[in-house]
């Protein structure tokens, strides 16, 4: 657009052709619905040069799709910014891969009936070269978008069976891993593969193994997920699903799925000794889980009185700051032992 007094005015510009090209039209006999989004990027403000104007419109551009449909955004510094945060992160995170920066440690869980220690969950660290140390929050969500989730999620896969043959080896024979997949990796063609070598490598049996789901995976309905799903199964690897009652799961859903265990999310271990709605929903999902032979872990329990009550109620596992924050491996077996 040329001969703009104010940038406002590409606003109306772009909402007549968002207006315009979301009018369905016919070709061939067929209807044919598009959907629009816009970026736009002023001259001077936003770059002197052809390059750089097309560089940043496809800022905003991006901004705009992830928005939603039918949107369209102006380009922002801060967008700027955004994108040369996630790009640096992007890099670090290659390079992470290739020099092997990430690092597992273990959280105990424990039988709520008589201690025993049954199972540690892995959780992800990256020992960033300059950052320090830096925990999934901040590295899993950018690794779901720009696809690095396969490769570190295939590292994780490796180093925490290698790690649970470990302790087998070492006298702690009842120990399972818990590890957990993000919905984008449950998607990936190659998961099944991806978890046979890292059992074939480790040696581990894979009725030692056990992927912590999400609810999202739990409700997609597609051949492929619920294929994978008892494949998986049928090698012996256990599911739990993870954050439970954070989601939107229906329980209905649960009976038709290869689930073995629920994992009842830290919000409602908080409350459970002074919010009498918390303590409905656990108690409900306790029983719930029961009747349909699911066993039901309680993640996040801080308190003695927390567990006291879990125990009451008849929760099967507890993980929490009260048995143990997460360990480095070494650590790991010498706690154990
Ligand atoms: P999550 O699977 O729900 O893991 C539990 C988180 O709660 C862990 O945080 C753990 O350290 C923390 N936690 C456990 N007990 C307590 C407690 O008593 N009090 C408090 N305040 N916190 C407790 P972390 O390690 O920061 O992990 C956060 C999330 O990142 C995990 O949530 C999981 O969804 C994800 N994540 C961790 N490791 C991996 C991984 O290897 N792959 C993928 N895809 N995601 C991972
Ligand atoms: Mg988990």
């Amino acid at each position: 657009l040329t001969g703009i007094e104010v940038a406002e005015k590409c606003a109306y510009v772009a909402n007549r052709v968002i207006e315009v090209l979301s009018q369905p039209v016919v070709l061939s006999g067929c209807l044919i619905n598009t959907g629009t989004s816009i970026g736009i990027s002023v001259f001077p403000k936003d770059g002197r040069e052809a390059p750089e104007l097309l560089l940043n419109g496809d800022k905003a551009l991006y901004e705009a799709k992830s928005k939603g449909r039918g949107v369209f955004r102006f380009f922002e510094q801060s967008l700027d910014e955004k994108a040369k945060i996630a790009h640096v992160l992007e890099s670090d995170l290659r390079m992470a891969i290739v020099r092997n920066e990430f690092v597992l440690h273990f959280q105990p869980q424990k039988l709520a009936i008589c201690g025993d220690i049954t199972g540690a969950e892995a959780l992800v660290r990256w020992n960033h070269p300059t950052r320090g140390v830096l925990y999934p929050d901040q590295f899993i969500s950018s690794a779901e978008e720009n696809g690095l989730i396969f490769d570190i999620g295939r590292i994780i896969l490796n180093t925490a069976c290698r790690e649970c043959q470990k302790w087998r080896d070492e006298g702690h024979g009842s120990i399972s891993v818990a590890v957990n997949i993000s919905s984008v990796q449950f998607r990936d063609k190659m998961f099944v593969e991806t978890v046979e070598n890292a059992l074939a490598e480790s040696g581990l049996d894979p009725n030692y193994l056990e992927l912590e789901i999400t609810e999202s995976v739990m409700m997609d309905q597609s051949d492929f997920v619920v294929e994978n799903l008892r494949r998986l199964r049928g090698l012996g690897i256990e599911f739990a699903i993870d954050d439970f009652g954070t989601g939107y799961s229906s329980l209905a859903h649960l009976k038709h799925l290869p689930v073995q265990k629920l994992k009842l999310d830290k919000v409602f271990i908080d409350g459970l000794a002074n919010d009498a709605a918390d303590l409905a929903i656990v108690e409900a999902v306790i029983n719930l889980g029961h009747s349909l032979n699911l066993k039901i872990v309680a993640d996040g329990v801080e308190s003695p009185e927390q567990a006291k009550i879990l125990s009451a109620k008849e929760c099967d596992v507890l993980q929490g700051f009260l048995i143990a924050k997460a360990m480095p491996a070494d650590t790991f077996l010498q706690w154990l032992s």
